[in-house]
């Protein structure tokens, strides 16, 4: 059998890691997972490692969950996967009710695919051939936020504001109309910092009067009718740099947008399943979207699968016969797999079971206000947080909000100093973010606010 050096060495011959670059690994090794067990991940050597990210934002109920393994394992049996046009299976079926059980009323109709991206691709392609279908064919245009993320195929992406992502593809991707983000710690429409709040933050929020929605406001009563959907991620633009948002801007935009008819696309890819403290993020504003993207936390991280989830209005505009030529022409190979289904249904069996979303609200205030106490590190010019999710920007000045060169790689030395810490932390940019697990304890919670705590004041910069 190969050492581990061994097969780092072979991954640097055969591999190519998204979002990385590889030669930051040219002598530094990529840290090898072993295996999984509740919130720890462990390389070979036994050493542990607080999944403080869920693995990317999916995982919900730790590695190695007995139930939703033994669904896999009973579903293996019976089958592994069948293609979804022409045929069916128990598991898509029952997970469909069940979603739809779950979501706001209104929402009706479940759409398989197999990823954030594809969950979102769906909803746009859904959206604009709808309004082919109901003869508006001036309704073209798509709404999206800067440092909105959808994913990364080129639709997905069309519709992203993340500029770093996006840069090189620009002339690749198509237009889209961008609003700004509600970034309320770079707000650009509140007051100067003060002596009072030095570090700016918060002191816009206390007199917002959501100011950033005028662009949208202007755009809607010139082009309102030119649009077929606006997508945006409900309370988190999570890979944006984990930018939290007031409830209230939520709300308004529903209600601006829903006087011009345009469709409503909430991407819970990354918050839905009870990671902001309700299943939906959608919950906090009590609205209900006319598509809804679902993936990471659908399988509790299991086995990768995806859901757009649409309204009997969208779907009736497709459902006639088949020379009217209204046909949805899109699917996945894997779509509705058997294996995923069955981790999706054993996932909502463990919230039901665990009695996971009352359980979290103990857990969630901890957190949130252990996360207080980050403010008065030399380099955090902000703290952010909702449910499960917090984020400290790390800035070169706190009263200007100056962010480091990008050459400087902080983001880079927290990742190595949380690992010397037993933390898997992965900044985005210098932006420092806590993504847990649910099933996260409250001891392990203060633990790894201990762990990062002093990960950031260990910084010598
Ligand atoms: C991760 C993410 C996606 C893309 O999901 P993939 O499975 O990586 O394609 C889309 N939207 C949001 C909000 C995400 O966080």
């Amino acid at each position: 059998m190969n050492s581990e050096l061994d097969l780092l060495d072979l991954d640097r011959k055969y591999l190519w890691h998204p979002y990385t670059q590889m030669k930051d690994f040219e002598k530094d090794n990529l840290l090898f997972v072993d295996r999984g067990e509740g919130i720890f991940l462990f390389d070979s050597l036994g050493r542990r490692y607080y999944d403080t990210i869920s693995s990317w934002w999916c995982i919900l109920h730790g590695h190695n969950h007995p139930m939703i393994k033994s669904a896999i394992m009973a579903q293996l049996d019976r089958l592994e996967h069948v293609h979804f046009a022409g045929t069916t299976h128990e598991g898509a079926i029952r997970l469909a009710e069940r979603l739809v059980d779950l979501t706001p009323d209104g929402l009706d109709r479940v759409f398989y695919s197999d990823n954030g991206s594809t969950a979102c691709e769906v909803a746009i392609k859904m959206s604009f051939q709808y309004w082919r279908h109901m003869g508006e064919t001036a309704r073209k245009g798509f709404i999206s936020l800067e440092r909105g993320y959808h994913g990364d195929t080129v639709g997905a992406m069309s519709l992203g504001g993340v500029k770093a992502f996006n840069s090189p593809f620009d002339t690749l991707t198509f237009d889209s109309y961008r609003i700004p983000s509600p970034y309320c710690y770079r707000c650009p429409y509140k007051a100067e910092p003060t002596v009072e709040s030095p570090n700016r933050q918060g002191a816009g929020l206390l007199d917002c009067s959501l100011a950033c929605l005028g662009p949208l406001d202007e755009l809607l009563a010139d082009k309102g009718h030119e649009i077929a959907g606006i997508i945006l991620e409900p309370l988190l633009q999570a890979a944006g740099g984990m930018i939290v948002y007031p409830v209230k801007y939520l709300k308004r935009l529903a209600e601006l947008v829903s006087n011009y008819g345009i469709h409503l696309i909430l991407d819970e890819v990354a918050t839905g399943f009870g990671r902001t403290g309700r299943m939906f993020a959608l919950e906090h504003a009590g609205i209900s979207p006319d598509f809804l993207c679902l993936s990471k936390g659908l399988t509790a991280g299991y086995i990768p699968m995806a859901a757009t989830i649409t309204t009997d209005e969208v779907y009736n505009a497709f459902y006639a016969d088949y020379r009217e030529g209204r046909t949805f022409f899109h699917g996945h190979t894997f779509t509705g797999n058997p294996l995923a289904s069955a981790a999706a249904l054993a996932s909502l069996e463990v919230f039901e079971q665990e009695n996971v979303l009352n359980g979290l609200q103990d857990k969630i205030s901890v957190f949130q206000s252990g996360i207080k106490g980050f403010r008065k590190l030399p380099f955090v010019g902000d703290v952010r947080g909702i449910g499960m999710v917090a984020a400290f920007e790390l800035v070169m000045d706190r009263k200007t909000g100056t962010m480091f060169p990008p050459e400087k790689r902080v983001g880079q030395m927290i990742y190595k100093d949380g690992l010397k810490k037993g933390l898997i932390l992965r900044p985005l940019n210098d932006i420092v973010y806590l993504f847990l697990p649910l099933s996260v304890t409250v001891d392990q919670i203060e633990d790894i606010l201990d762990r990062s705590f002093e990960v950031i004041s260990g910084l010598s910069l």
